[in-house]
């Protein structure tokens, strides 16, 4: 995918280059999910199997470099185009998202908070995909609760000294390097200031000790990561300063959480289509059963659950690419999206009855990949605790 149109110079100019260039971008996403992905998903995703070539395609259509700045090599695509690619092809299958979602959280944290050194280093190869990771964040002991990590790095001269454990770890077989949250002042209160962020590519002492198995998100790799005596050059501290990890970490996922809305509405979508098709086919007591009034009723919701998912979607991505703080505009996208996600396909289920059930269709798939959307970049519990405290602090009496 390129985006090499000269740039113009008024606004209404600039608004119309922006909607040119997402057309293009939505189309090219379009062509590749017909021509090279749809037919492959059922294999690919009972057997598990790491999808390779697809990758390969991503790297080719620019997609591990999608929100990353044009000048460090990427599409630099908005916060908004980037949830309509993210829809499009989780509507097809979710763990391709998932692929370069958290590699570009990782590319995100290098590109708000890293010094200019990093992004020069990082930044061009995140956006090839010439390297390739995640955000590694959990602990066995620790994922809601960031600040009770214990992953230690202590300075040894040039250089600091990691040991300790991560989980769940997306990409974590197939990724080469990630966004990696310490402590380096285990003592430190706030807790938070003695957290940093090192970019840490797989090296002596840094190994994959499992394959993690789940219910679904199958293709990707999640794995738990352990750290012995696993030595990084202090040049690889994001920012160069400690104590600003968990910022770092914080401000990576208010995009994380605007792309989980997205997958949300990916999933909420091909939920909702592939009833509306299968209930025209679907005949009971003489007619399609999209005629039966009980089956009505549930296509109605679904389909006003998506429409608001996506209206929520779209404004927290909005927010995001005004530059403004949406932390909750992002936490009600996320918190809305996912649970329609879930609701929608498990609507879909009863309305395709025994078939839905069947490994034969897509939507066991969508029924097993919609929950993983209430528990990734903050479960939905915290979700709408960030909705309340945001609400009492922008309207305090
Ligand atoms: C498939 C998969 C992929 C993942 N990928 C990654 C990844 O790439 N990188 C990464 O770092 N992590 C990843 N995770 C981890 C994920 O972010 C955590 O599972 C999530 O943050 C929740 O943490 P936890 O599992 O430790 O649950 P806990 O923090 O133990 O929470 C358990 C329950 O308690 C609730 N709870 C916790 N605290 C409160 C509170 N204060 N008030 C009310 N309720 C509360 C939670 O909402 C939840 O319902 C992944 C997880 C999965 C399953």
């Amino acid at each position: 995918m390129t985006t090499t149109m000269t740039p113009p110079t008024d606004a209404a100019e600039q608004a119309e280059h922006a909607e040119h260039e997402e057309r293009m971008i939505l189309e090219a996403i379009d062509k590749w999910l017909d021509r090279d992905v749809r037919d492959k998903v059922m294999d690919l995703e009972h057997a598990d199997e790491y999808p390779t070539e697809m990758v390969e395609q991503m790297k080719e259509l620019g997609l591990f470099g999608a929100t990353i700045p044009q000048e460090y090599g990427g599409l630099g695509l908005s916060a908004t185009t980037y949830a309509k690619v993210v829809e499009k092809i989780s509507s097809v299958w979710m763990s391709l998202t998932g692929i370069f979602n958290s590699h570009l959280i990782m590319a995100a944290c290098v590109a708000r908070m890293g010094t200019e050194d990093q992004r020069r280093h990082f930044l061009p190869k995140f956006a090839s995909g010439e390297i390739r990771g995640g955000l590694a964040l959990t602990e066995p002991d620790a994922g809601t609760d960031l600040q009770a990590i214990r992953m230690r790095a202590v300075r040894d001269g040039d250089d600091y000294v990691i040991d300790g454990t991560k989980t769940w770890i997306s990409n974590g077989i197939y990724g080469s390097c990630f966004a990696l949250l310490v402590k380096t002042d285990p003592e430190a209160q706030p807790r938070h200031k003695g957290m940093s962020m090192f970019i840490a590519e797989k090296g002596d002492g840094f190994t994959v000790s499992k394959k993690l198995e789940k219910m679904g998100y199958k293709g990707i790799d999640s794995a738990e990561l352990i750290f012995e005596n696993y030595r990084i050059s202090a040049d690889k501290l994001l920012g160069g300063t400690e104590g600003k990890g968990l910022q770092a970490a914080l401000s990576g996922l208010e995009l994380g959480r605007i792309n989980i809305a997205a997958r949300g509405c990916g999933i909420a979508s091909a939920a909702l289509m592939d009833s509306v098709s299968y209930s025209q086919i679907r005949k009971t007591f003489g007619k399609p059963i999209c005629q039966h009034q009980a089956i009505q009723l549930k296509l109605g919701e679904m389909a006003t659950r998506l429409q608001a998912a996506r209206l929520l979607t779209y404004d927290a991505a909005r927010a995001y690419d005004r530059g403004e703080r949406c932390d909750m505009e992002a936490g009600m996208a996320k918190y809305f999206a996912s649970e329609a996600a879930v609701e929608n396909s498990l609507e879909a289920m009863r309305i395709h009855g025994g078939y839905g059930y069947s490994k034969e269709y897509p939507i066991e798939r969508y029924f097993r990949d919609a929950p993983l959307m209430c528990i990734g970049e903050g479960t939905n519990e915290i979700q709408r605790m960030i909705i309340a405290k945001q609400l009492v602090e922008r309207h305090p009496v």
